[in-house]
């Protein structure tokens, strides 16, 4: 059965109000919380009544949380199901119900209230917790085939940050059905990475503290900490096999369409354009109504390399100026119903996107001015190295994709070998600074404020990385 993306979000928290959860609305993309740089996950407004620091007024909550994770930037348009914004449904208990209750309400709301066929999906618990296991197949009787366990990476989760709440977990997947990418379509399950199994709903187990050394103490509760992705359970339920092509961005998409005149799904470049423009706008928006603006750090560096991407993808469709804002008047419209933020701050959100896109712009005609250059200077050969192509990467900004396009209307190629040499080279040296040098100096800054403030244990920034590749 079809239902809209507004109806499945109004579903799921009308759900668990009726199991007794009190629904919340969602909280800041800035997270009142010094371990993390944006609010990663449904849990993270919680995360210290997980801890046992704060008393819960509620011990059931349900939410759909606006997230944003940096880690996934590079996904974005190559995976068919992340983004950098996204909305987590949840829902929460905090030393009420357990393992059991938490797994048949998603099982009830996945099979009952959306519909979804029983068969499509899979489950897969933490290694050793046969607790789980048991609940999977004796309380939801589904097949012991059906039922995964996966190792730390897959089924452990948190903690959220340095330190904190974390547990093992169990995922339910979605079978698309889709084998075109698998090699081993026989042996097919979720463990395999083809894509055809959507992770769509991860239900934590949140009973351990986790130190900065990994070792875990028990919490004074035990925990619920349902992540659902909604995207993904909007294109599921849709029957789509791809989040973008599920009604959340429809109508940005069409905008796109229209400003560029391509078509989506005619190539599969163009498409990763189309997608990118389509998530960083979102991710863009909300943003800047939460108050970041644009500049080289932090918060607002993310910003910043979120808005050149996009422009960059929109310079690949052709763009030759600013264009994001009637995309984000289409993100306005379509979100500003359930966060009325976009909506009040519509017109600064439209004016600080151009004023940085409009420096880009500026950026990267220099940028064309060297190209130009250099493709006179060639004299009909018919490479450029990959030592130029880099500098445009590094220099002026320009993804690789970028300049191969702008050559190859030229009948020039480039040596993509040595570029990728070189790429690779300034990421290890970059790894090196921040994994060494930058994130032991942040440290040592907040342990000094710390001390001086005699506030909690230190922390740190999650996953920032100044270096990260923009592309
Ligand atoms: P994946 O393995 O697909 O990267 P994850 O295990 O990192 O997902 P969790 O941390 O378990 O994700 O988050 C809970 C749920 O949020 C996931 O089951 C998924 O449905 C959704 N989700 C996670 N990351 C993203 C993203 N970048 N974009 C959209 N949805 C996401
Ligand atoms: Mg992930
Ligand atoms: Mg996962
Ligand atoms: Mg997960």
């Amino acid at each position: 059965k079809y239902f809209t993306s507004d109806e499945i979000r109004e579903k799921f928290l009308y759900f668990f109000e009726k199991k007794g959860h009190t629904r919340l609305p969602s909280s800041s993309l800035i997270p009142n919380d010094p371990q993390l740089l944006f609010t990663v996950a449904g849990m993270v407004p919680f995360k210290p009544i997980f801890w046992g620091k704060v008393e819960p007024t509620y011990t059931r909550i349900t939410t759909c949380q606006k997230c944003l994770r940096t880690n996934d930037i590079e996904n974005v348009g190559r995976t068919p199901r992340h983004h950098t914004f996204f909305e987590m449904l949840g829902n929460f208990s905090f030393g009420d119900y357990f393992k059991k209750e938490a797994i048949k309400w998603a099982w009830e709301f996945l099979t009952e209230e959306l519909e979804l066929p029983a068969e499509k999906l899979w489950a897969s618990v933490y290694e050793t917790d046969d607790e789980a296991f048991n609940i999977w197949k004796d309380d939801i009787k589904i097949p012991e085939n059906k039922i995964l366990r996966f190792g730390k990476e897959e089924n452990w989760w948190g903690p959220a940050g340095p330190t904190g709440p974390c547990g093992p977990c169990s995922e339910i997947y979605f079978d698309t059905g889709y084998t075109e990418n698998c090699p081993d379509q026989e042996n097919c399950t979720p463990a395999c990475d083809c894509g055809r199994f959507v992770e769509i709903w991860n239900i934590v187990f949140t009973e351990y503290y986790s130190d900065e050394n990994g070792n875990l103490s028990p919490l004074p509760r035990k925990n619920i900490d349902t992540g659902a992705g909604f995207e993904r359970i909007c294109a599921v339920t849709q029957g789509k096999y791809d989040n973008f092509d599920s009604d959340l961005f429809k109508e940005t998409i069409e905008e796109i369409q229209q400003i560029f005149g391509v078509k989506f799904r005619e190539n599969k470049g163009k498409d990763v354009s189309i997608k990118v423009i389509a998530d960083h706008s979102r991710a863009i928006a909300f943003l800047i109504s939460e108050g970041i603006i644009p500049s080289n750090e932090g918060r607002g560096y993310v910003l910043r390399r979120l808005i050149r991407r996009a422009v960059r993808h929109g310079a690949l469709l052709g763009a030759k100026g600013p264009f994001l804002n009637s995309i984000l008047e289409t993100v306005i419209k379509k979100m500003g119903k359930i966060y009325p933020e976009l909506i009040e701050k519509e017109g600064l959100i439209k004016d600080i996107s151009s004023m940085e896109e409009e420096k880009f712009f500026e950026t990267m005609e220099k940028g064309m001015e060297r190209l130009n250059n250099i493709i006179q200077n060639l004299n009909n050969q018919a490479t450029l190295s990959g030592k130029i192509a880099f500098e445009l990467y590094d220099t002026y900004g320009f993804p690789l994709d970028l300049t191969k396009e702008i050559l190859s209307e030229k009948g020039i190629e480039v040596d993509e070998k040595e570029f990728t040499e070189l790429m690779n080279k300034q990421r290890e040296m970059a790894r090196a600074a921040s994994g060494k040098v930058e994130y032991d100096t942040t440290k040592q800054i907040y342990k000094e404020i710390d001390k001086f403030l005699t506030l909690t244990e230190f922390i740190g920034y999650d996953k920032l990385s100044s270096t990260e590749e923009v592309q």
